[in-house]
Formats: C-alpha cells, structure tokens, sequence
C-alpha cells in the first residue's frame, strides 16, 4: 500500500503529539516529535550554562548527544540523550520556558532539521512541529494545521502536567503558552505558521477522536488514491 507524509504542526498545546501518536499506531507509521528534539537541545545547554549566543558549543553538545525515541511497557514514548532518559525533565519548567530562544537558532534548526528529514525518508511518517509542513517536510502528501483557543490549551496542558506529577498553577500557565505562541510565530527563521496547503482545524471543543477521525479520513483518500 502507498505510504504517505503527514505533517501536523500548530501552537503549543494544540494536541498535534496526541493526535499524531494515535494516527501513527492507526496507520503503522513512524511519529517523530521533533518539539522533544528543539527540548532536548535546550535541556543540554540548561545543563551545561549555555545561553542562546554560545552557538558553537550547543552545537557540539548536539553532535555527542544523540537524541534517541523509545517505548515504555505501556507504550507512551521514551526521549533518551546519549542513553540518559530525559522524557520528564525536558517537559519541566525551566526547559519549556527557554526552548523559544534555543529554537530561533538557525544553526541550531538546521542540525536538527536534518536529522527529522533523515528520519522521514524511511517510510511513512507522522512529524508533529511548528515547521513541517512548510520547511521541512513542504511536499508532504497530507499537512494539518491545528489550533485552539489558549483556554483551552492551559487547560490541557495544566491536566497533562498534573497526570505527569509537574506542579503549575493555571494562570501562569496560560501566560506562558501565548508567550512561546508569540516568540514561535515572531522569529525570524522558520515561523509557526500554517502552509498554504495546509487544512486548518479548530480543535476547540472537539475530541481528540474527532481530530483523529477528521484526519484519518483525510490521510485515507490520499492512500486510496495510490
Ligand atoms: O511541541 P512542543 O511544545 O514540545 O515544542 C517545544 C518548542 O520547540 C516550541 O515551542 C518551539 O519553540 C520549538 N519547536 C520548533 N519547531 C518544531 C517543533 C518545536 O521550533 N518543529
């Protein structure tokens, strides 16, 4: 059967990693979450004192830190650094707050956006980000573009940060995802925003198997098509 690229991209929160997780069981594809690769950069410059001018060293740290993606025993996804599990610091606090900055690095991008299209060649794919469907995968067969009212994406990731034990209070949380919205839309390389042939869809108030369904059926014409 033909394999497709499906991209997903939108501001944080927007459920694009749940929703694309799903589709990639549905359709036996790889899902790579390139948000845990911009993360896991940050999370080495955190660790070694590194700010957002220190592009070199970041840069070397990336190259003898390899950024690998593995499955727990009840599935959910694994995100090791040089074999050291990182799956729950690179989701704490001070990470999400500076991956912004470590992600408008060019040089920084550029490594990484190599690694993710290297990873896409293989076979059929699932890539959740903010630039897939425009610069790193911009002839995907299939590109969503999803988004929600900041609301509603405090109130998923408040839930989400409970169920994973990180404390947070709500308002602040609220403040901080329309902060990284602003500085990822705002930088001057690779913007978040929706590709021309992007499909954009309001996930508010919508569940996530309504999201899953909508693209499904989507991803399923463009397969049947051969
Ligand atoms: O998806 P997630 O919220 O984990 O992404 C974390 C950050 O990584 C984003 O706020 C953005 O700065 C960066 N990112 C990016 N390009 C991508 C994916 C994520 O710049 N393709």
């Amino acid at each position: 059967m033909k394999t497709i690229r499906i991209a997903i991209d939108g501001p944080a929160s927007s459920g694009k990693s749940t929703v694309a997780k799903i589709l990639a069981k549905k359709l036996g594809y790889t899902y790579l979450d390139t948000g845990a690769m911009y993360r896991c950069a940050t999370y080495l410059a955190l660790q070694n004192g590194l700010d957002a001018s220190q592009v070199d060293t970041l840069l070397t740290l990336i190259e003898e830190n390899p950024i690998n993606f593995g499955k727990a025993a009840d599935g959910s996804q694994i995100v090791s650094l040089a074999g050291q599990d990182v799956t729950l610091a690179i989701r704490q606090n001070d990470v999400t707050n500076n991956v912004s900055a470590i992600s408008a690095i060019p040089e920084v991008r550029e490594k990484l956006v190599d690694e993710q299209r290297r990873i896409a060649a293989d076979s059929g794919i699932i890539m959740d980000g903010r630039d897939i469907g425009t610069v790193v995968l911009p002839d995907a067969e299939l590109k969503i573009f999803l988004v929600a009212s900041v609301e509603e994406r405090a109130e998923r990731r408040f839930k989400e940060n409970q169920e994973k034990g990180i404390t947070s209070d709500f308002e602040t949380l609220k403040q901080e995802i329309a902060d990284r919205d602003y500085k990822d839309s705002h930088r001057k390389f690779s913007p978040l925003k929706a590709a021309d042939d992007a499909i954009t869809l309001d996930t508010t108030g919508v569940s996530i198997q309504g999201v899953v369904d909508f693209i499904l059926e989507k991803a399923k014409k463009i397969i049947d098509r051969g």
